[in-house]
């Protein structure tokens, strides 16, 4: 399977707005989208976006509509949906308006305080995990910077309120995280889903990123399928219409988050660890998941949902194996490698592996000449990581998930550089 260009720029939301329902309802596409509806007292808006994207999202904004905003939702606090408002902020200000309603669930504004604490290291995390969109920035988030919400929400009961004669209910649910709101309006039959849709096999099980819900992302779901809306605008990518694919994505999606979960808590009791569920996941995966359009593995994958499940009911002792409890350097366990045989062995071996299409098991043979490195002569040092990049390179072609697809290259890329800099 393999995705286009063309379903980043969805992702990432270059492409135009959408309008529907007579032009009250509109998508700002972006990172991530912004959701909008037209009152005749104002603006109700749903996320507002990256910071990086915010002049641009309120243009688009301002070219649809001039009506004040006032309400704005959080649909949770990720940098991608709360920290692009300084335009429209700046533009209440200007025009003297008064400011706008914050609703958010209570969970938000700690995870900005927790943004705050952390900020170094979300910015090499960051910088890691959107690489190929964020280049060499490293000021994606600037976390003093936030819209303090004006109402919390504890989650247990939908939050209702009425404005220029449109009913909207906040409802709160777990999935990505614990801090999501989902917006449902009747009249428009509209849902505003967050990033618990995102066209996409949902991101749980993020490699970089803390626990996340598999279960509850289900039932979010199927909290949603009850509603029976028209529109869902998803945290990323376009609009989905039709009652029938509303009904569809949703479907498909809770079935494939109940399936991943069930199935590693089967194995769980069956008493397996980590290494052996993983694989046997794999064998298992059903065609109808792995070929539906919003379950492509473009952001999210199901092989880190293997991994959410096991981390979310077990500790990080997963191998079953005494000897990974407390392990040695690998560096020193690579050296000891080859007192016993030497490093030409290993390197032709991965080679003969490379030839297989062994990329895995190339690469692990390859890692004992690389780790052991003062122990190998230079030109095979140089030799070995040549083909580690060249093989995580013919990786990254193969792969279709945008996060692994920069694990790979950020590889690719260190690797480049140092044997850039022992060619000096
Ligand atoms: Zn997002």
């Amino acid at each position: 399977m393999s995705f286009s260009q063309n379903d980043i720029k969805f992702f990432i939301g270059m492409i135009p707005p959408q309008s529907v329902e007579d032009g009250t309802v509109h998508l700002i596409p972006s990172f991530g989208n912004i959701g909008v509806i037209e009152t005749n007292e104002g603006l109700v808006v749903f996320d507002i976006a990256l910071r990086q994207f915010a002049r641009r999202n309120f243009k688009t904004l301002r070219k649809i509509t001039k009506k004040p905003i006032k309400y704005l939702i959080f649909s949770h606090g990720h940098f991608d949906h709360c920290y692009g408002f300084e335009p429209f902020i700046s533009e209440i200000k200007e025009k003297g308006w008064e400011m706008p309603e914050i609703i958010a669930h209570e969970n938000v504004y700690k995870r900005f305080k927790k943004y705050q604490m952390l900020d170094d290291y979300h910015r090499w995390l960051n910088a890691q995990q959107f690489s190929s969109v964020m280049g060499r920035s490293n000021d994606v988030i600037e976390p003093d910077k936030i819209l303090k919400p004006t109402v919390m929400l504890d989650g247990k009961e939908p939050y209702l309120f009425d404005f220029g004669d449109i009913e909207f209910e906040v409802n709160h649910d777990i999935g990505e995280t614990d801090d999501s709101s989902w917006l449902w309006v009747p009249e428009k039959e509209l849902i505003c889903s967050g990033d618990l849709m995102i066209s996409s096999y949902p991101n749980v099980g993020n490699p970089y990123k803390v626990q996340r819900y598999p279960k509850r992302w289900a039932i979010a779901m199927e909290n949603m399928m009850e509603k029976e809306a028209k529109y869902i605008i998803p945290g990323h990518g376009k609009m989905i219409e039709g009652k029938e694919n509303v009904r569809e994505v949703l479907e498909i999606t809770a079935e494939a988050m109940h399936f991943v979960h069930d199935e590693v808590v089967k194995r769980l009791n069956e008493g397996k660890w980590f290494e052996q569920i993983f694989h046997e996941m794999l064998e298992i995966y059903p065609d109808k998941f792995k070929n539906h359009e919003y379950l492509r593995p473009l952001y999210g994958c199901y092989r880190f949902a293997i991994h959410a499940v096991y981390r979310l009911y077990h500790g990080w002792y997963d191998t079953g194996n005494p000897t990974d409890l407390f392990p040695a350097r690998s560096h020193e366990i690579a050296q000891e490698f080859l007192k016993i045989s030497k490093p030409e062995e290993y390197f032709n071996h991965a080679k003969n592996l490379l030839k297989q299409q062994k990329f895995q098991l190339a690469l692990h043979m390859l890692d004992v000449i690389i780790k052991a490195e003062k122990n190998v002569p230079e030109e095979l040092l140089l030799d070995a990581l040549k083909i580690k990049q060249e093989i995580l390179e013919q990786k990254v072609e193969r792969e279709p998930s945008f996060i692994v697809r920069n694990i790979l290259n950020n590889g690719a890329k260190r690797i480049k550089s140092s044997i850039k800099s022992q060619k000096k």
